[in-house]
């Protein structure tokens, strides 16, 4: 079958591959331990979950606006305002099938063919697949491990050309956890405005952050910036609810209407219940997403300091998600193999336990583990990886 061009270069995404064979050896009966998961291990709260019920009951079933019932798309600008000290109108805002959906619909309404988005690397797998589907190009900027895997001010400002006419900052970070401070957005910011490019500012993880150091989005630092930059945000991460499928996006009007007006011929609407149960999220004080944030830093904790022991693996210390992303070339070497990628498939052969290599997000001597599960498994799954170095070393 000759399908067509836009998707013949289109790579599956790593996480949920691997993700996918450590199901299939677990429903074949072996213990596995998955430390691939992009999810937090904690149910949806249960007030969301009875307020999803009762709208249900009460009939709220049917087709929304395309960009979202009206109630959550005032509470998302109450939460910009509460969190960012920031003033959106609902006109703003789209509701969308998740934020990887508000970056694809962002994406195709933003780009022209052969645009170029630069996109600081380590990066999120479908950063660059996103935008090749929009027909533009993918600029990548590596992030140095000296430089706690963050762009400097010159790298971004020699990636840009006539091209340019995004760059994404996501902060904290999947998969390195690293966040930039208020001063380092606002240089990196200055560049955008000198060159007139978009900034697309993905804040999924900004309420798990695991030190004093505050998000920042930088749409707060000046009018201009939050003129030209669109953030991307959403309650998977931060209320435990990656099923529900709500994103969002936020910023100029103009944006958010061909967004809204693609999306009216694509998805009509996220779906009613999960934007029912979205806009609960927001409106109550709950402190159930503190609560799991307590348990994330304590798994982080123990987690970095296992992970820092093994011989030939290094790491920095990320500060928010819940992903740890360790050098470990010099393990896989010593071991007697050639690539990240055999190692860690080794390990899921040998020892059962799912790592994802780094060549996903862009940086091939690393793996991303992800600490949304409980510390006893951790524990295991490091020890599993230790017994593994020491038996191949
Ligand atoms: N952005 C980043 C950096 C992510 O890690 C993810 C999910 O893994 C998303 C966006 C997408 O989130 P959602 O589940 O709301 O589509």
């Amino acid at each position: 079958m000759q399908l067509a061009n836009r998707v013949q270069t289109l790579t599956p995404s790593s996480t949920l591959a691997i993700t996918a064979k450590a199901k299939a050896l677990k429903q074949a009966g072996h213990d596995v331990i998955g430390l691939g998961a992009g999810e937090p291990d904690y149910n949806t709260p249960e007030y969301i979950l009875n307020a999803a019920s009762e709208s249900m009951h009460a009939g709220l079933t049917k087709y929304t606006p395309a960009a979202g019932i009206m109630e959550l798309r005032q509470a998302i600008v109450d939460k910009m305002k509460n969190d960012h000290q920031l003033d959106y109108q609902t006109n703003q805002v789209i509701v969308t099938l998740g934020a990887k959906h508000a970056l694809y619909t962002l994406f195709q309404v933003l780009l022209n063919e052969g645009d170029e988005v630069i996109v600081p690397t380590p990066y999120w797998v479908s950063y660059p697949e996103q935008i090749k589907l929009a027909e533009g190009k993918p600029v990548f900027v590596t992030a140095q491990e000296e430089n706690q895997f963050k762009v400097l001010p010159e790298q971004l400002e020699a990636a840009i050309t006539d091209k340019t006419k995004a760059v994404i900052i996501n902060s904290p970070s999947n998969p390195t956890g690293m966040m930039y401070t208020k001063e380092e957005l606002a240089t990196l910011g200055e560049i955008c405005l000198k060159h007139n490019i978009y900034i697309i500012s993905d804040e999924i993880y900004e309420k798990l952050i695991y030190t004093e150091q505050q998000h920042v989005s930088i749409a707060e630092i000046s009018d201009k910036l939050k003129s030209s930059t669109i953030i991307i945000n959403g309650v998977s991460k931060s209320h435990s609810m990656t099923g529900w499928r709500i994103g969002y996006a936020i910023g100029n009007v103009d944006i958010i209407q061909a967004m809204t007006n693609l999306a009216s011929h694509s998805t009509s609407n996220p779906t009613t219940v999960a934007q029912y149960a979205a806009c609960a999220a927001y409106q109550s004080d709950s402190n159930a997403v503190e609560e799991m944030k307590v348990a994330f830093k304590e798994r982080l904790d123990q987690a970095f300091e296992w992970i820092s022991a093994l011989p030939g693996v290094s790491c920095i210390k990320p500060k928010g998600a819940f992903y740890l992303f360790p050098n470990v070339i010099e393990a896989v070497k010593r071991t007697g193999f050639e690539t990240v990628e055999d190692w860690v498939t080794a390990i899921l052969d040998e020892e059962k336990v799912a790592l994802v290599p780094g060549s996903g997000f862009g940086a091939p001597n690393n793996v991303r583990l992800s600490y949304a599960i409980g510390l006893d498994q951790l524990e295991e799954a490091i020890k599993r990886i230790q017994r593994f170095i020491e038996r191949h070393q």
